[in-house]
Order: C-alpha cells, then sequence, then structure tokens
C-alpha cells in the first residue's frame, strides 16, 4: 500500500465537452488481463453496451476466472487462455481471435495486462531478471502482441470508408498510468515505483510510434491512466473502485476521435503530459 503526498495536477472531474459526445461502438474489442481489477471491471462494462457484438476477454488461466465465467451468460463474451509473455500463447490465440472475428477484423485491442515490480534507485538491490520482467510484460510484450494482432486490426480499419481514425473503426488502447510521465513526475508518489515508471514511459514512446507508423491505416492509438484504483496493484489506499474507475473509463473510450488520436489522457480524456 502506497501513500500519496503531494498533488498529482490531475483535473479528477468530469469535462462536459466530452461527455456530449456520442458515443461510437466498435463491433468487436478484445482484452487483456481481464479477470481481475482495471481488466475485469472494463468487460463488464463494454457488455452494458448493446451496439459491442463480441468481447474477447483474454486472461492466463480461464479455468480460475470465476468472476469472468460468471458473465459467460452473455452470449457476446468469449474467455480465451493468453499469457502475453509468451509468443507461442499470443499466436494461439490470434488463431483462435481470427476465427472470432473473420472477415470484420478486429476493431479494438485493449492491451490491460500488467505488473508493478518494487524497485527504487536508493533502495534494497534488485536483480536484473526482476527490472527485465518489469519491462517485458509492461512494455515489450505490449509490442509483440500488438504487431502480431495488426493484421486483424488493419482489417477492420479497411472496413471503413474515409480518412477518419475512428473508435468503431480501428483502435489500439493501452491502459498507462500517471506513472509513465516524465513531466508529472514531481516525486509525490512514496513507492518504490522508478521500474514500473520505466516500463510505462517505454509503453508510451511505444503507443506514440504506433500513432506515428500507424496513421495512414486510420488506426486510432491512445495510452490512458484509470486513475488510482483499489486492485490487488493499487492497494487499499487508492482513491477509486474499481467500477468507479472502469465506468467513466470505458464510457469515455467509445468517445474518442480523431483529435484524441495518438495522445495520453485520464480517464476523463484529460490530456496528460509525457
Ligand atoms: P491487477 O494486479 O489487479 O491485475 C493485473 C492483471 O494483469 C491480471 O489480470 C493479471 O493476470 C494480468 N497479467 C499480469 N501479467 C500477465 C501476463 N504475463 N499475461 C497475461 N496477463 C497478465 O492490476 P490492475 O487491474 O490494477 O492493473 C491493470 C492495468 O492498469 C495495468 O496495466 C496497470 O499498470 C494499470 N494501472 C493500474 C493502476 C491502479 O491504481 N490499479 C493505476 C494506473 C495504471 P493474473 O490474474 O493471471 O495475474
Amino acid at each position: 500500500n502506497y501513500e500519496l503526498k503531494g498533488n498529482l495536477k490531475m483535473a479528477d472531474v468530469a469535462d462536459p465537452e466530452v461527455e456530449s459526445r456520442p458515443q461510437r461502438f466498435p463491433k468487436n474489442i478484445m482484452i487483456t488481463g481481464a479477470n481481475r481489477g482495471i481488466g475485469f471491471g472494463l468487460v463488464k462494462h463494454f457488455l452494458e453496451y448493446d451496439g459491442i457484438e463480441l468481447l474477447i476477454a483474454t486472461c492466463r488461466n480461464p479455468e480460475k476466472a470465476d468472476e469472468l465465467n460468471a458473465l459467460k451468460n452473455d452470449r457476446r463474451l468469449h474467455v480465451i487462455a493468453l499469457n502475453v509473455d509468451d509468443d507461442e500463447s499470443i499466436k494461439k490465440v490470434f488463431d483462435e481471435v481470427s476465427s472470432l472475428v473473420s472477415s470484420n477484423g478486429l476493431n479494438m485491442l485493449i492491451n490491460n495486462a500488467g505488473i508493478l515490480l518494487p524497485y527504487e534507485v536508493d533502495g534494497p538491490k534488485i536483480c536484473r531478471k526482476t527490472m527485465m520482467k518489469q519491462l517485458e510484460t509492461n512494455s515489450v510484450s505490449v509490442a509483440i502482441l500488438t504487431q502480431i494482432f495488426l493484421p486483424l486490426i488493419k482489417t477492420a480499419a479497411s472496413a471503413a470508408e474515409g480518412d477518419e481514425a475512428s473508435i468503431d473503426r480501428a483502435s489500439i488502447i493501452n491502459i498507462s498510468s500517471t506513472m509513465a510521465s516524465i513531466e508529472m513526475n514531481n516525486g509525490c508518489f512514496d513507492g518504490p515505483m522508478t521500474a514500473y515508471r520505466m516500463s510505462k514511459s517505454a509503453l508510451n514512446a511505444f503507443a506514440r510510434q504506433s500513432f506515428m507508423e500507424l496513421s495512414k491505416y486510420h488506426i486510432l492509438v491512445t495510452s490512458f491512466c484509470p486513475g488510482w484504483v483499489r486492485t490487488d496493484m493499487g492497494g487499499d489506499n487508492a482513491d477509486l473502485d474499481v467500477n468507479e474507475s472502469t465506468k467513466t473509463l470505458s464510457a469515455n473510450i467509445l468517445r474518442l476521435d480523431n483529435r484524441n488520436n495518438g495522445l495520453y489522457f485520464d480517464r476523463f480524456l484529460h490530456p496528460i503530459p509525457n
């Protein structure tokens, strides 16, 4: 459990302009790390929207994902095993998802799975393997998984007409953190977050570069901070419960448009500086 010592300078309120935007619905969505915490919250809220026709919820151990499996009476939900750190697992899921989405392609990939391994510069010695694992899951695996799924995302993008990236067309949504922001790091967060911050800054760099390379296909790419949330990772002192965070986050993901492409936001769609 960590302490927030100062002001993170986030405007923690809804923006009326954002709330007035229409929501648009991707036909299908795939999300990683969907068995608990923020991933599970996003699944629950996305299933509230009838416009979403298929929700592929991936997690390492579907056989133990009781809460997620309990939602399977909604026929739009498919639960598939995926370890994002395992290339064979990613390739197997690619094949399964390809046949589920068929010629529609994949409209939205949400890279949510993540870990937090404690490390501070002026703290106990960390081993190289631990540090590499932190970077692997939160940034390297996202890059590999996104590249493998890119053909399906391109298929979805090319199925729509026109030159605008839109959320019902094709998107890559990365669940990052305010901890990624170098500009906002004023030392206000008391916790051994150094390796975590590095991994999320790398994730944001990947997101920004993806935007640069993928704009020509009209694929929308954004990064989000979900807020500080009471999950296994966020701990008991966090500001928000999973429902508060993911209700707002899911609603505003569905309001993203071309103007938001390539940027990094809090859950209310206020931009966060990298
Ligand atoms: P939790 O620890 O509650 O859940 C993490 C999820 O990621 C679990 O589903 C876990 O699966 C999954 N996961 C971890 N490693 C892998 C892997 N190798 N392959 C597949 N799945 C994996 O964390 P949160 O829900 O809080 O975090 C979700 C995302 O939100 C993370 O990216 C996190 O960095 C980010 N975030 C969280 C904040 C917070 O305050 N909670 C704040 C800002 C960002 P399993 O159950 O198998 O371990």
